[in-house]
């Protein structure tokens, strides 16, 4: 488990991790009913720290807000006042190697019952050692026996703790069966995503992801890894349905992630994937996503926010 740095935001304030608690009677405990998004702060070659797209961050998170229904959060918090509670955050503690930072967004009114709207939201922001989920050295997955859920049920879209839930169930699923992760399918059987990722293949020299909508939560590395290889490297890119069997034979798997990184898949549901080897496309961007988040890849510095 990741290390927790002590000093954290809430509500309106930095204080440390322990005194920063929620009632058992919130909606946030009773019911899940938060919104969340977490990015990493690197340290670059030059000593910077560098948040990544911390825009598209806000951005999100307040969308999960409007998605949900949670509609006391964008009126209080403007990204400037959100970047400055961040920047809070990082100055109160000792921010040395890679971090990822988590800010959410709880529902924090006691016995409210199943409701969303009107209701008081608490803002928490707390940073953990950046520990990624998954190797970089090759992955190895288990199409889950849990569906993902519908849009039409709990919008994956949303970045809502109590979806989460429906992740916990198929990661173990995944580890208790020796496996790394899940392969999540919609309810037609499509493939949408990770546990915590998104999902590409290669075939023929085409890069392939399921379309945004496909049940699947708009990853921002996602965005960002389809915008480099289109715009920076050439490579075609298709958003469209996938078919599992597509994965058994792809030239190359590999996942997006804020904690999964660019990391390959090796082999899915006891299937080689490429001979277990880590395909070119895969490597490129691979490097590519740790050059980007950490200041030193030139085309993309715009996406960085020194903090
Ligand atoms: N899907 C899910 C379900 C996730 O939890 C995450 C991690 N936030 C992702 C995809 C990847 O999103 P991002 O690239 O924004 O980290």
């Amino acid at each position: 488990m990741s290390k927790m740095y002590e000093k954290v935001f809430f509500e309106d304030e930095i204080i440390n991790s322990e005194q920063a608690n929620l009632s058992i009677a919130s909606s946030a405990v009773l019911y899940g009913l938060s919104v969340y998004t977490v990015f990493p702060l690197s340290i670059g070659a030059d000593g910077q720290r560098y948040a990544f797209r911390l825009q598209e961050h806000y951005t999100r998170l307040i969308n999960s807000a409007k998605i949900i229904g949670i509609d006391t959060f964008a009126d209080k918090w403007s990204y400037e006042s959100f970047s400055n509670a961040v920047k809070q955050v990082i100055q109160a503690n000792i921010v040395s190697n890679d971090v990822y930072i988590r800010v959410t967004v709880h529902v924090n009114e006691n016995i409210a019952g199943t409701r969303s709207r009107g209701l008081k939201t608490t803002l928490s922001i707390f940073i953990y050692d950046a520990i990624p989920i998954l190797s970089p050295d090759g992955c190895r997955l288990k199409t889950s026996v849990w569906r993902r859920i519908p849009d039409y049920a709990i919008p994956s879209r949303a970045k809502v703790n109590g979806a989460y839930v429906n992740s916990v169930l198929a990661k173990q699923d995944a580890i208790d069966s020796g496996y790394d992760d899940c392969i999540f399918l919609d309810v037609n059987g499509h493939v949408c995503e990770l546990s915590a990722a998104n999902i590409f293949i290669v075939r023929d020299g085409v890069l392939i992801t399921p379309d945004s909508t496909s049940d699947l939560l708009e990853g921002i590395n996602r965005r960002s890894m389809i915008e480099i290889a289109r715009e920076d490297l050439g490579i075609e890119v298709i958003e469209r349905s996938i078919d599992l069997t597509e994965l058994y034979i792809a030239d190359e798997v590999f996942t997006t992630g804020t904690s999964a990184n660019i990391s390959p898949i090796i082999e899915v549901d006891a299937r080689d994937i490429a001979d277990r080897k880590i395909g070119p496309i895969t490597k490129k961007l691979q490097k590519i996503h740790h050059d980007m988040r950490h200041g030193s890849y030139e085309s993309k510095m715009n996406w960085l926010t020194e903090l």
